[in-house]
């Protein structure tokens, strides 16, 4: 039944590049928010940040945010058969039954409140606006309390460099260096 439905999708499909690709290959299941935060779980156990992997597939952080929540349709096809490759996750293959996630692997190699969430969606980030501009301001100590490498909040990995100039974080919402703020 799911088969057909996907066969009937692909034979009406307009765009023939994708009808050849599936023909030529294994069915590629429907993509469900499983997937999303299977692939999520598996860039947390890379140790790759949201914005580094967005960088190396070609997509936007806050779309590669968006497809961890939940939300398959975020990201391209293309991009998200990237993300499965370079994560080595197969996208034909069962996705094992959501539950909790694997333990993060200990790393306490960082000072304490040395990194901030970029996850704007994390409590650990207190929006505030100056000047009409919204900003959020990493509360380090929530997000990192004993210098740890992942959200302590989240669970997301913390970044400790600018995202724009790669200098070392400072005090604040924006990079000392540059002014980039750390969350958009
Ligand atoms: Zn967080
Ligand atoms: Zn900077």
């Amino acid at each position: 039944m799911f088969i057909n439905y996907v066969t009937n999708y692909v034979d009406n499909c307009p765009l023939a590049f994708i009808k050849n690709k599936v023909h030529n290959t294994q069915p590629v299941k429907a993509l469900s928010p499983e997937i999303c935060f299977q692939l999520r779980d598996a860039r947390r156990q890379a140790g790759l940040s949201q914005q580094v992997l967005a960088a190396e597939v070609g997509c936007k952080q806050s779309a590669l945010s968006m497809f961890e929540q939940g939300r398959p349709t975020k990201l391209s096809t293309e991009v998200v058969e990237k993300l499965a490759k370079r994560l080595g996750i197969s996208l034909t293959a069962a996705a094992p039954a959501s539950g909790s996630p694997a333990p993060a692997p200990a790393a306490p190699n960082y000072a304490p409140g040395s990194g901030f969430c970029p996850n704007p969606q994390c409590p650990s980030n207190r929006a505030y606006q100056v000047a009409g501009r919204a900003l959020y301001s990493p509360d380090r100590a929530a997000a990192d309390p004993v210098g740890g490498r992942f959200c302590a909040v989240c669970g997301e990995v913390l970044e400790r460099l600018c995202p724009n100039c790669g200098a070392w974080v400072h005090a604040g919402a924006v990079c000392s260096h540059c002014g980039q703020p750390y969350i958009a």
